[in-house]
This record gives structure tokens, C-alpha cells and sequence, in this order.
């Protein structure tokens, strides 16, 4: 008997921007169809678009026509990530239901990724906050490179929880979550985390966690997290994705396992697996190849072999 799980858990879908970013220019056609597909699985919340330069993320490019082409099923959250306050109006425009905002915690990884200091960032998403309240939208700030970074190694659990608080309390903003951008997160760091975070008030309840499956602890750490009373986990599907700027970093973990291993452990995500898994193989044609999602290729445990 495993102890003190919640009864339900979040899973937000991630792979039609972090994981479609990472990938040569797919039609924005294409891009619908495969939102739409997840639309139709129970998922609670879809990140669809990223409003940045399309210079800058040229698979991105085209996030405006398919924030108005999808076809929004009542209960689905449509989030856009915006990097500045073009992004953020461009989102706003076209209705975005959340608005997602990143800073990096690594001085580098910010550096390389936004030309920003942390302390500039977060000026930056007190700006970009109050902007979107104007427009009732609600904002969650993402502090990526929070289990660690490529370039500077191990980043300290204290200094992580020195700017959740600071963006919670500066900003104001509505929702947090914590990236494992460099695929650095393992059972041991999630759980000193989460520490930190208790000690300057952030209730595990309250937050949500975004891992990669590099070193293949992307399911261990959403079980220690699931364990500790974290109720909310990005996961894309296929396991698509992975940081351009972040060298070695794979994909994030797959939607189609997590729900799979959540699901088995008696919390429910409201997600239908065998639908997810269809939209498994349609990224894969996205794609044009196999993609590491385990579940996707043996199918869920209970899955009989028909003779
Ligand atoms: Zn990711």
C-alpha cells in the first residue's frame, strides 16, 4: 500500500510547443490536427503556442493561426508561453486561456536563453503579469533550470525558492512551476526542492513540476513528487522535446507513461490512454519517427492480446 497519494492529478500537455519546438518546421495545419487530437482526450490543459520572434524559434512561427485554428473543447486550458510584451499581447489577441512566463534560475542558461539576469527577469514578469490581469488571464511563471544546468551544475534548492517567492509575491502571479530544462532532476533533488520550497511557505499543492527523461528518472521523480503531495506534472506526447540550449537534453517525459503509471497508482488524471495513444502515433507522423514513449509501444499492462 503506497502511503498518502493524491486522489487526482494534473497532467498538462506539453509536446505542440516545448516538444514541436525542437523539431523542423511543422505545418501549422499539422500542428492543429494534433491539438485538436489531444482535445479530445480528457486533458485538463494544453500548452499550444509560443508567441516568440519567429527568428528566434523558427518552428513557433505561425502560433497566432493556430491559437485561432484550434477547435477549443470546453474544459481544455489553452496556454501560450510569451517571452516579452509583444508575445504577451499577441497571446492576449487571440485569447489565450493562461499565459506562461520563463525565467531560468542559472544566470547562464537565462543569459543564453533571454539576455537577462534573474533579477531582470523578474522585473520582466511583474510587467508582463500585470498586462495580462488587465485582461483577466491568468499567469504562471515556469523557473527553468530549477533541479540544475548544464553550464553551472548543481543550482542551489534555497536560491530556486528565493525567486518563487519573489515572483509569487512580486508579480503576483497565479501559478508556478519548476523546469528540469537540463534533464538534471533525480528522487534526491526533487525531494530537497520541495523542502526548500516548504521553507519559504510553498505548499507542494500548490505547484506544478515539468521534467525530461534524460537520465530516465523523469517517472521516479513524479513519484517522490506525487508522494510529497505535488498534484500537477507537464509531460509531452511521445516524449517529444527537449532545450536547444541546453546541450545533451532529450525529451520531456511521455505523456502516454505518466498517465499510464498515474492512473495505475489509483490517482485519476481524467485522461483516456488508448485515445492518448492514438495521439502517440500522430506525432510520430508529425515527427517522421519513432518516438521514445514506452507506453505507445507496448500499450497499458492491462492490454489483452486478441488471438
Ligand atoms: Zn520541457
Amino acid at each position: 500500500m503506497i502511503a498518502a497519494l493524491p486522489e487526482s492529478v494534473e497532467i498538462r500537455e506539453v509536446g505542440p510547443r516545448d516538444g514541436l519546438q525542437n523539431e523542423t518546421t511543422i505545418p501549422v495545419k499539422e500542428r492543429i490536427a494534433l491539438i485538436d487530437a489531444l482535445s479530445g482526450t480528457g486533458l485538463a490543459a494544453i500548452e499550444a503556442a509560443s508567441f516568440v520572434h519567429p527568428k528566434a524559434i523558427p518552428p513557433m512561427a505561425g502560433s497566432a493561426e493556430v491559437m485561432k485554428g484550434i477547435t477549443r473543447v470546453p474544459g481544455v486550458r489553452y496556454r501560450a508561453l510569451v517571452p516579452n510584451e509583444r508575445g504577451a499581447l499577441d497571446a492576449l489577441e487571440c485569447d489565450a486561456d493562461e499565459i506562461e512566463v520563463v525565467m531560468s534560475i542559472s544566470e547562464t542558461h537565462n543569459h543564453k536563453n533571454i539576455n537577462m539576469s534573474p533579477d531582470e527577469s523578474v522585473r520582466q514578469i511583474i510587467e508582463l503579469t500585470d498586462l495580462a490581469h488587465q485582461k483577466e488571464t491568468p499567469v504562471e511563471a515556469i523557473l527553468s533550470t530549477a533541479f540544475g544546468c548544464a553550464y553551472e551544475g548543481d543550482i542551489a534548492p534555497n536560491r530556486v525558492a528565493h525567486y518563487a517567492r519573489r515572483v509569487l509575491d512580486e508579480a503576483g502571479v497565479d501559478g508556478l512551476s519548476f523546469g528540469d530544462t537540463s534533464g538534471m532532476a533525480t528522487p534526491r533533488v526533487v525531494l530537497e526542492l520541495l523542502d526548500a520550497l516548504e521553507n519559504v511557505g510553498i505548499e507542494t499543492a500548490q505547484i506544478g513540476l515539468h521534467f525530461h527523461n534524460t537520465r530516465n528518472t523523469g517517472l521516479a521523480n513524479i513519484m517522490v513528487a506525487m508522494q510529497q503531495g505535488v498534484r500537477r506534472f507537464d509531460a509531452a506526447i511521445g516524449g517529444l522535446g527537449g532545450c536547444p540550449y541546453s546541450p545533451g537534453a532529450t525529451g520531456n517525459v511521455a505523456t502516454e507513461d505518466v498517465v499510464h503509471m498515474v492512473e495505475d497508482l489509483g490517482a485519476s488524471t481524467g485522461i483516456d490512454l488508448e485515445q492518448l495513444i492514438q495521439c502517440g502515433h500522430l506525432a510520430e507522423q508529425l515527427v517522421g519517427r519513432q518516438l521514445p514513449a514506452q507506453v505507445l509501444r507496448s500499450g497499458p499492462r492491462t492490454r489483452t492480446i486478441s488471438s
